[in-house]
């Protein structure tokens, strides 16, 4: 019978004799969470929601990121949800009080809205200063953009930037109005739907992020806390590692450089890949045509 020293040194041997080769960028991803706008109360009630997406990330043995927006959570189930993330070890970001528009408000008010928000988020031990611009609207102006920048930097703030861009909210959006009308409906379409195109764009930025010369950056992945999530989070994450990814803690993803980086041009609702590329001089449309447009003509197509 091999001994564990005799196979361990076996092993080294192996490994020393090993001819070198090229190993490919890892595929790693954060799951980043936004909104906790816990209202939808068909076919899964917040509770049942919320305790659905938290068993999935803990299936995959994963501490992700709740980018909370304040007022979605003001309330004691509220506190309850944010507080079950941060007992949970997950990373609670800003994503401003009031999920206000950083490019259309007036840059005070939004200042103004997100220390209204970290004073609410303060009280979680998971909470880091960690922002996100709602809709990745960064400020619109280059001038404006600069203000926030400064805001941010005064006030120990980093900017939770987005690399993968999903259209997980919009798929909601229709899934949401076909319970509205059948509580019964069929929604393993809408699994396999959602599935597909979570690993199609993730697969999409990494492509992106070889294009620009980063292709070993974690990926922050945005999606939001909603009933697709709580219905379908388990089988995403399953597909995602199928195609041969892996999750990163979000708390060690935000600590990579990219997300230090403050592009010249302004993000305006984009993955901080297309901006970057777009730096470089790369053409990105944001997503493949299939989800042009959050994937309409898609789900059209599809009847969904
Ligand atoms: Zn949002």
């Amino acid at each position: 019978m091999l001994s564990r020293r005799h196979f361990i040194t076996g092993a080294l041997a192996l490994g020393g004799c090993a001819p070198s080769v090229v190993t490919k960028p890892a595929k790693r991803l954060a799951v980043t969470m936004d909104d906790f706008n816990i209202g939808f109360n068909v076919r899964l009630n917040p509770r049942e929601r919320n305790e659905r997406i938290l068993a999935a990330l803990d299936a995959h043995n994963h501490k992700a990121a709740g980018f909370v927006t304040g007022r979605f959570i003001d309330s004691m189930f509220g506190d309850e949800v944010v507080k079950s993330w941060s007992d949970a070890g997950h990373l609670i970001g800003n994503h401003t009080y009031s999920h206000l528009n950083s490019s259309d408000e007036d840059a005070d008010v939004v200042k103004a809205d997100i220390l209204k928000n970290h004073d609410l988020l303060s009280q979680y031990s998971g909470y880091e200063k960690i922002f996100r611009f709602p809709f990745l609207a960064e400020g619109g102006s280059a001038e404006k953009i600069e203000l926030y920048r400064k805001f941010l930097r005064a006030n120990g703030f980093q900017n939770g930037a987005v690399t993968i861009d999903t259209v997980d909210w919009y798929i909601t959006s229709r899934l949401e109005s076909r319970l509205k009308a059948d509580k019964n409906a069929d929604l393993d379409p809408y699994r396999d739907y959602y599935v597909q195109a979570v690993v199609t764009l993730a697969e999409h930025f990494q492509g992106l992020t070889k294009q620009i010369g980063k292709a070993d950056i974690p990926h922050s992945m945005l999606i939001h806390h909603n009933i697709l999530n709580g219905l379908f989070l388990d089988d995403a994450l399953r597909a995602l590692k199928d195609a041969g990814w892996s999750l990163i803690d979000a708390k060690e993803a935000f600590s990579h450089p990219i997300y230090k980086l403050e592009p010249k041009i302004p993000t305006r609702s984009r993955s901080l890949l297309s901006v970057l590329a777009q730096e470089q001089g790369i053409t990105d449309t944001g997503y493949p045509e299939a989800y042009r447009n959050w994937g309409k003509k898609t789900m059209d197509a599809l009847r969904l």
